[in-house]
C-alpha cells in the first residue's frame, strides 16, 4: 500500500471465510475446464421453486422497484410473524422482525447493536466460520468453548457456567449446526437455557442467546426445537436468526431475517437503517411465496440430503484412520482427519508434510479433484467440512475418492 495510506486497525487478525474462498477455488477450476467435485458449498444444489420465481418476476413487471421499509414490506414481516406461530410456537409481532440480506446481516446487525468493545461473547467450536470474525470486527472479544466430537459437538451446561464471566455478552447457538450436522434437543438446550436464567438471578451477567437457526428444516430423524420457545426467560433473552437460503435454496436472492425483543430489534434496524437499508424489493415480494410453500413441497429436497447423507457416511466408515459422528442436521459431514497431520506425500517427486487441515485439502485436490474445507477456519484443525449438497452422484464419487486418497496415506 502507497505511504499514507493504512487501513483500519478493525480488521487486525480478521479472517478471509474459507468457506466462501474454498466454494470459489472450485468454481474458478471448474471454469478452467478442471473436472474437479466440489464438495464445499453451503448451498443447496436445487433450484428455487416455481411460484417464488414467478412472483420475483411480477414483481419486476409490476415495477414493484422502490426502496422498502429499512425493516422489511409489511407483508413479509407478517409471513415471517406467522411461521415463528405455526412452525415454533412462537409470538413474534411485526415489528419484532427484521428483514435483512442474509441471515449473515441479520447477525451481524445484531453484534453491531448489542456488543461494546471488550465485551465476551461465547462460541461454541466447531463454529460457523463467520462467528468469530463478525465478533472480532464488531469490537467484541470471542470466548471460544470446545464441543468435543466424544460429546457429540455438544457443550454440557457445567461449561457454560463456566465460561461466564462479568463479560460476557452473548451467546451464540447454532442447531443444527454447520459444521457438525449436530442438533441439539430441547431439554439439552432447557439446560443451557436455566444456565442463564439462573446467572441473572444471582446477580451474573445478563447473556443475549443468538440462536441461528438457519438449518431449521434439514434435519433428519431428530426434532428441532427452536431455543427461544424453551421458556419466558429464553424468549426474552433471544435473538432467533433464521433465513431464505437454505431451506428454499435461495442463497444468492440473499434474503434472512431475525425476531426478538422490540428495543434489540430497533437497535438492530437503526444500524441497518444507516448502512445497507432494506433487502432488495423484489426479493421481499418472492419471499413472501416462499413462506406460503407447505413443508411437504420442500420434502423431496429434504428426502435428498437423507439420502447423500446416509450414502456418505456409509462410504466413510470405510475409511480406516477416519472418523465422524453422523450429522443429525444441515448438509455437511465433518470428518475428524487428526491422524494425518505429520504425514508426507510425493508432490511433484519432492516429499510434502501434511501439517494440518488445510494441507490436507490441498492435498485431496491434487491428489484427487475434490475440493472440501479445512477445519482450521471453524476452530477444529483436525478435520474436513465434506458437503452433501451437491447431486447423488458427486457425493458417491467424490467421498470414493476421499478414502481412496487418505488411505493411500497409509
Ligand atoms: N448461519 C449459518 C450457520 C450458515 O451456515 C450460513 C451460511 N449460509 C449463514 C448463517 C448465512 O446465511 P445467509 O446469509 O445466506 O442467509
Ligand atoms: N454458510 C455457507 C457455508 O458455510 C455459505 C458460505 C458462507 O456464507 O460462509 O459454506
Amino acid at each position: 500500500m502507497s505511504a499514507g495510506l493504512t487501513l483500519s486497525s478493525r480488521l487486525k487478525g480478521v479472517l478471509e471465510s474459507s468457506t466462501l474462498k474454498m466454494n470459489a477455488l472450485a468454481r474458478e477450476l471448474a471454469a478452467k475446464g478442471k473436472k474437479v467435485i466440489n464438495l464445499t458449498a453451503g448451498e443447496p444444489d436445487f433450484p428455487v421453486l416455481e411460484p417464488v420465481k414467478d412472483e420475483a418476476i411480477a414483481a419486476i413487471r409490476a415495477d414493484f422497484s422502490k426502496y422498502t421499509q429499512v425493516s422489511g414490506i409489511p407483508e413479509l414481516r407478517k409471513g415471517i410473524s406467522a411461521k415463528f406461530k405455526r412452525d415454533n410456537g412462537l409470538e413474534y409481532a411485526q415489528d419484532a422482525v427484521l428483514v435483512s440480506c442474509g441471515a449473515k446481516q441479520s447477525i451481524f446487525n445484531f453484534l453491531l447493536a448489542a456488543v461494546s468493545p471488550g465485551d465476551e461473547v461465547i462460541i461454541l467450536a466447531p463454529y460457523w466460520v463467520s462467528y468469530p470474525e463478525m465478533v472480532k470486527l464488531a469490537g467484541g472479544v470471542p470466548v471460544i468453548l470446545d464441543a468435543p466430537q466424544s460429546a457429540g459437538f455438544k457443550i454440557t451446561p457445567v461449561q457454560l457456567q463456566k465460561a461466564l464471566t462479568r463479560k460476557t455478552k452473548v451467546l451464540v447457538l447454532n442447531s443444527p449446526s454447520n459444521p457438525t450436522g449436530a442438533v441439539y434437543t430441547r431439554e439439552e438446550q432447557a439446560a443451557l437455557a436455566r444456565v442463564l436464567e439462573e446467572a441473572a438471578r444471582s446477580g451474573g451477567p445478563g447473556v443475549w442467546v443468538v440462536s441461528d437457526e438457519i438449518y431449521e428444516k434439514l434435519v433428519y430423524g431428530v426434532e428441532f426445537a427452536s431455543f427461544a420457545s424453551l421458556s419466558e426467560d429464553a424468549f426474552r433473552r433471544t435473538l432467533t436468526v433464521n433465513g431464505f437460503s437454505k431451506a428454499y435454496a435461495m442463497t444468492g436472492w440473499r434474503l434472512g431475517y431475525a425476531a426478538g425483543p422490540r428495543d434489540l430489534i430497533a437497535a438492530m434496524t437503526l444500524v441497518q437503517g444507516q448502512s445497507t437499508s432494506g433487502a432488495a424489493s423484489i426479493v421481499q415480494k418472492a419471499a413472501v411465496k416462499a413462506l406460503e410453500i407447505p413443508d411437504n413441497e420442500l420434502a423431496p429436497m429434504v428426502e435428498a440430503f437423507r439420502r447423500r447423507r446416509d450414502r456418505m457416511s456409509e462410504i466413510f466408515s470405510r475409511c480406516n484412520k477416519c472418523s465422524f459422528v453422523e450429522p443429525q442436521g444441515a448438509f455437511y459431514l465433518f470428518l475428524n482427519v487428526e491422524r494425518f497431520a505429520g504425514r508426507t506425500y510425493n508432490k511433484d517427486g519432492k516429499p510434502e508434510v501434511l501439517r494440518g487441515s488445510e494441507d490436507l485439502a490441498f492435498y485431496l485436490l491434487d491428489r484427487s479433484q475434490v475440493v472440501t474445507v479445512a477445519g482450521a477456519g471453524f476452530g477444529a484443525d483436525g478435520y474436513l467440512r465434506i458437503s452433501f449438497a451437491m447431486s447423488d452422484a458427486d457425493v458417491e464419487e467424490g467421498a470414493n475418492r476421499i478414502v481412496k486418497a487418505l488411505d493411500s496415506l497409509g
